[in-house]
């Protein structure tokens, strides 16, 4: 069953979810919920746990997990979104719907700096801000949110432009492609789009385009932005003793992604843990890059940290989602009442050698995507078409939407 993007004509139905074998919350550190159903109206989650009869019987949608495991919709903080769902430098349309079947419900802009000759003025990297993020306000590719529109930060930005940008709604900043000298020069950038209340990002290691150069541990520290990006490498590691410095002389969420280095991504969860600061690690993807289209990209890196280290897969899965959530201010993140009903259904892959998704997860497998719910829409149920076919597939059980089954 899929329902196509409504946002605009109704309201989200009342959903209920049932049958679930377990719910992981997206906090780390109280990373379950204990119960087995989750309801949503409005396009919020209205109560979880224990769901009594008549709350089921009152829903326009009821979806049996089958045993399944309920994550809150993961959140990919490092995508290279540009306009509509397309990618020009994978030449590939449709990638960000494609996504929802990795279980992606928000995907945040790492800056539209892939855009074919993107501006390099002021005027025009402010203007190409503002538009990326008032087109993605009115376009939801299979029902993800797109929060688009970071401001490339370039040269000669003034605090009157970090004004006008924000006054448009532009919230998001990224330092690593501008013209500037040294990175360093970033630093007043930062801080004058920290003060129009900017969530201020920072490409981190070796350069990933020409004429950009390597940023290292003391950039970060002389800038302090919300977040390193790919502190793991994107796709080029910064040197090991960059990072401990990182963890200690910043504030900055330490976000690892799957196109980058695996070793320091391992290094980096370790650190986290150790320093005490596991809240600021976050997992992405970025992608689509040099290293293509990866719409299980989220799940992948969720996998390999949780097979690799002896930290459990919901940790993992709380980097993905409700640590993101915290870091950038996001309504969603965490399946909790109250917050945006945006939920994925896992299970263990058919075949394999576990039985519940976490088990898998911690084998090193991907997990089976059996369903996404987002803003409170199914968008579908029953199999993701990217990952293997779950052990145990979720189902509709009842539904009183009118459907048209129209071509
Ligand atoms: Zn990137």
């Amino acid at each position: 069953m899929a329902l196509s993007d409504p946002a605009s004509q109704s309201p989200p139905p009342k959903v209920a979810i049932v049958g679930v074998g377990a719910i992981v919350s997206g906090d780390w550190r109280d990373p379950f919920v204990a119960g087995d159903g989750i309801l949503c109206e409005g396009g919020v989650i209205v109560q979880i746990g224990a769901l009594d009869a008549r709350a089921v019987n009152s829903a326009d949608v009821v979806i049996d997990a089958g045993g399944a495991t309920a994550i809150p919709g993961l959140i990919d903080s490092h995508v290279h979104v540009t306009f509509g769902d397309y990618t020009p430098r994978q030449r590939t349309v449709g990638f960000l719907e494609s996504y929802v079947h990795g279980g992606v419900t928000t995907a945040i802009s790492a800056s539209e700096v892939h855009v074919p000759g993107r501006p390099t003025d002021p005027a025009g990297v402010k203007a190409l801000a503002i538009a990326a993020h008032k087109s993605f306000r009115n376009f939801r590719p299979g029902g993800m949110r797109v929060h688009a529109g970071s401001i490339i930060l370039e040269p000669g930005l003034t605090d009157a432009d970090f004004r006008e940008a924000a006054e448009a709604g532009v919230w998001l900043a990224k330092a690593g492609f501008g013209a500037v000298e040294t990175p360093f020069d970033y630093a007043p950038l930062v801080a004058a789009a920290k003060s129009a209340g900017m969530v201020t990002t920072c490409h981190t290691g070796g350069s990933s385009i020409p004429g950009s150069s390597a940023i290292r541990a003391e950039h970060l520290v002389a800038m302090q932005p919300h977040v390193s990006f790919h502190i793991n490498g994107g796709p080029t590691a910064p040197p090991d003793e960059d990072f401990q410095v990182i963890v200690d002389k910043t504030e900055a969420a330490l976000q690892v992604c799957t196109a980058g280095n695996l070793r320091t991504t391992l290094l980096v969860a370790r650190l986290a843990r150790d320093a005490g600061v596991f809240d600021r690690f976050l997992i992405a993807t970025d992608t689509p890059t040099g290293s293509g289209v990866m719409p299980l990209g989220v799940l992948y890196t969720i996998s390999h940290c949780a097979s690799l280290t002896d930290m459990p897969p919901e940790w993992f899965i709380g980097a993905a989602t409700g640590s993101c959530a915290r870091v950038y201010g996001l309504g969603s993140g965490f399946l909790r009442a109250g917050r945006d009903a945006d939920i994925a259904l896992i299970d263990a892959p058919l075949g394999g050698s576990r039985t519940t998704a976490l088990e898998a997860l911690k084998n090193g497998d991907v997990p089976a995507v059996s369903a996404v719910v987002s803003s409170g829409w199914p968008r579908f149920v029953g199999r993701s078409r990217n990952t293997p076919a779950p052990m145990r597939p979720a189902r509709v059980v009842s539904s009183r939407l009118v459907q048209t089954f129209a071509g």
